[in-house]
């Protein structure tokens, strides 16, 4: 029905709970770590800045204040041994991604990161749900740039005329739906948007709602043609 409509969604906490899966290797951290979590905790979270902070900086900022002594590398290859191992898509975000490409959407991943992107979408199972993912470090782009939806677009034998984008992040997934003219759905994560320039076309709790509002304005403007 929407035979080459692409719709470009973002990782982490749009397709997968990073937030959730963050927390339960911090609570787990500081447990085996016999640590305080009362102060432990809000260390870890203000230091991670919600995963833009790279690991590396992450544990040279955090070890010196919880009084870690093990080297920063081997912090940070148990940390991803343990994201990646939690890393898993919930059944209504397959089963919506599933339900666009049998409605004829092209669905695609555009991701900032490096190769552990790479990982924790083998992990959920998304590489068979896609037609084509692209991590920023690998295409040398990084959303908002324009360049690494269309590198998507590509890997997905789509154009991005007509193309949705769906993600959390006001400042890369939005205003890179702004900068390639497409339409957006913001997932809120309970917050009120921040930015006065512009704004997404929709907004939604969960990829799932997302998915559901994209075919119904579609849908809805499709048979207003006929
Ligand atoms: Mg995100």
């Amino acid at each position: 029905m929407f035979a080459e409509r692409l719709v470009i969604f973002d990782l982490d906490n749009t397709l997968a709970d990073r937030d959730m899966f963050f927390g339960e290797w911090a609570e787990s951290f500081v447990r085996t770590r016999q640590l305080d979590p009362e102060i432990a905790m809000p260390i870890l979270r203000l230091a991670d800045q919600d995963g833009v902070a790279s690991r590396s900086a992450f544990f040279a900022q955090v070890g010196p204040r919880l009084g870690l002594d093990e080297p920063i590398d081997d912090l940070v290859d148990e940390y991803w041994r343990d994201q990646i191992g939690r890393y898993r898509c919930d059944t209504d975000t397959t089963a919506g991604l599933l339900s666009l490409r049998h409605l004829g959407y092209k669905v695609g991943i555009a991701t900032n990161g490096g190769a552990a992107q790479i990982d924790k979408i083998k992990a959920c199972g998304l590489d068979g749900l896609v037609d084509g993912f692209c991590v920023s470090r690998m295409v040398g782009h990084a959303k908002p740039d324009a360049r690494l939806f269309a590198a998507v677009a590509e890997e997905c034998g789509a154009s991005l005329d007509h193309a949705w984008v769906v993600g959390d992040r006001p400042d890369t997934d939005i205003a890179g739906a702004v900068a390639i003219g497409a339409r957006s759905v913001w997932l809120s994560r309970g917050m009120c948007w921040p930015i006065v320039e512009y704004a997404p076309t929709l907004v939604a709790d969960n990829a799932a709602d997302a998915i559901r509002f994209i075919v119904s304005v579609d849908t809805a403007a499709q048979s207003a043609q006929f």
